[in-house]
């Protein structure tokens, strides 16, 4: 059986294969079995499962995955750690482990190679779970989302900052393009926070696990999902804008009297700033901004 993690485990198996905790990857590795089960009944996993982790790290929470999923996929960009991870999880299931970077993979097309088609575009949803790395958190949700990959949960720790980004409402200071993003592609819910003292060695920051339920479509249709994304990064590029001003001053092509006409189609008060604009009001606004654009 694989072993159970503490700071002494990783001390000792860091040392024993000559490696250091790397802080520019992230690597702060969990020590808590209290917070790894509450990580794992939060992904209500079954054996009919596909779970692809991304940066398993020394295996807290792979082997674990492994106890309840039918099968994991887990990716890591530190090459160096590999025979760590390895060691720690001898017997403990149908793990693969793949060397890589997460921001660079195309997940549906691995594990529709690595299933023979079982998962993937089209077919089987599978789960994402990670205790992110807090520099990739942004970036590497944004590629999961765009791309459409067949997923059907995400489970990721996250710094707390972020967490109340991806769950913010219109009007709030957390609102921006990352809460529209994920709001529009899933339903986040943030489950429960955990503090710097879980992991080893001790970020600075405290975390906090959110649940991304992905929906089956986006919450509302847009003409255009390129463009509407393009409008959501102009009307936040400049917070302390109007909206009006915000846009015009975007390289979407349009003069201020049409993003004013735009506007007012859609019933949205051209001095308002963007962080008030709900998905909904977006979605009209880009199809009105595109009718313009002819
Ligand atoms: N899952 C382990 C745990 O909970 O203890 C480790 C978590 S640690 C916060 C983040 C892990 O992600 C590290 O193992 C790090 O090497 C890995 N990582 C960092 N950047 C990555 C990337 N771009 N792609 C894949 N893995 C990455």
């Amino acid at each position: 059986m694989f072993e159970a993690i503490s700071p002494a485990v990783v001390r000792a198996v860091m040392q024993r294969f000559g490696l250091s905790c790397r802080k520019s990857l992230g690597q702060n590795f969990l020590v808590d079995s209290n917070i790894i089960n509450k990580i794992i009944a939060a992904a209500e996993l079954t054996a009919a499962d596909l779970v692809v982790e991304i940066g398993p790290g020394l295996g807290a929470l792979t082997g674990r995955i492994a106890g309840r999923a039918g099968r994991v996929l887990a990716v890591e960009v530190d090459k160096g750690l590999l025979p760590a991870l390895s060691e720690m999880l001898a017997g403990a299931g149908v793990i693969e482990v793949i060397e890589g970077d997460a921001l660079k993979i195309d997940f549906d097309r691995l594990v529709w190679e690595k299933t023979g088609g079982e998962f993937g575009r089209g077919r089987g949803k599978y789960k994402l779970m990670a205790n992110l790395p807090y520099y990739i958190t942004s970036p590497l949700i944004m590629h999961l989302l765009m791309n459409h990959f067949n997923l059907s949960m995400i489970i990721v720790m996250v710094q707390l900052e972020v967490a109340a980004r991806m769950t913010a409402l219109p009007g709030t200071k957390a609102y921006g393009a990352l809460s529209l993003a994920v709001q529009y592609f899933t339903e986040p819910k943030m489950l429960f926070r955990v503090p710097r003292t879980v992991f080893f060695p001790q970020p600075d920051v405290d975390s906090a696990v959110v649940r991304l339920s992905v929906r089956p479509s986006p919450a509302v249709r847009v003409a255009s999902e390129e463009e509407f994304f393009k409008i959501i990064r102009a009307s936040f590029g400049q917070r302390r804008k109007t909206l009006l001003n915000s846009l015009t001053g975007s390289n979407l092509g349009l003069d201020k009297e049409s993003f004013l006409r735009a506007l007012k189609k859609s019933g949205i008060d051209h001095a308002r700033r963007g962080e008030t604009l709900s998905l909904a009001e977006f979605a009209v606004l880009t199809g009105n901004i595109m009718e313009l654009k002819g």
